[in-house]
């Protein structure tokens, strides 16, 4: 049963023996490195699911496989035109379990799928907010910002209106000669 596993302190082995399944959706003010990447978590939430699968379970090397699946939208700021963005974040990854750190250094080289070293304790929600904040844009953007926004020189009614505004200095000038 599910009910046993703790997300926090997950048997690995164990999980993926049973071929168990863990989801939830939780506040993500719970998830303290994700959220400080935003100033609005109130309402916000991180949804994930994860499952377990032992591959070639009698061979005497058995595979240990957790899928990890994970999404969350951030309202971001948008490098653009600096207003608010939602950008919606998605997980999809797999997972080989191996017998430890050093093992995992080893094979790392030659897998092309992810490898973790194996835990009775492992932390499944600190790896799902690992891979969502990995996932986190460099430069967020709208994909069109807002069209009241306007954001380049290139912008023909941006330029009419610049050349039409004197120059402050033109200004100045003129209030000095008449006095
Ligand atoms: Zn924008």
């Amino acid at each position: 049963m599910a009910k046993d596993f703790d997300p926090h302190r997950l048997d690995i082995r164990r999980f993926a023996d049973e071929g168990a399944v863990l989801e939830g959706t939780d506040p993500l003010v719970r998830y303290r490195r994700l959220g400080a990447e935003t100033e609005a978590v109130a309402g916000r939430e991180v949804h994930w699911r994860a499952r377990g699968e032992m591959l070639n379970p009698h061979h005497v090397q058995p595979q240990v496989w957790v899928h990890v699946e994970a999404d969350a939208t951030l309202p971001l700021v948008c490098q653009r035109c600096l207003n608010p963005v939602e950008v919606p974040l998605a997980v999809n990854r797999s997972f080989r379990f191996v017998a430890d750190e050093a093992t995992a250094a080893a094979e790392d080289d030659e897998a092309e799928e992810d490898l973790l070293a194996l835990s009775h304790s492992f932390d499944l929600l600190e790896l799902v907010e690992d891979e969502l904040l990995m996932e986190l844009p460099v430069a967020p953007r709208h994909e069109a910002c807002p069209v009241d926004v306007k954001m380049s020189a290139t912008d023909p009614a941006f330029e009419a209106a610049g050349a039409q505004k004197e120059h402050p200095f033109a200004v100045l000038g003129r209030l000095k000669a008449s006095k």
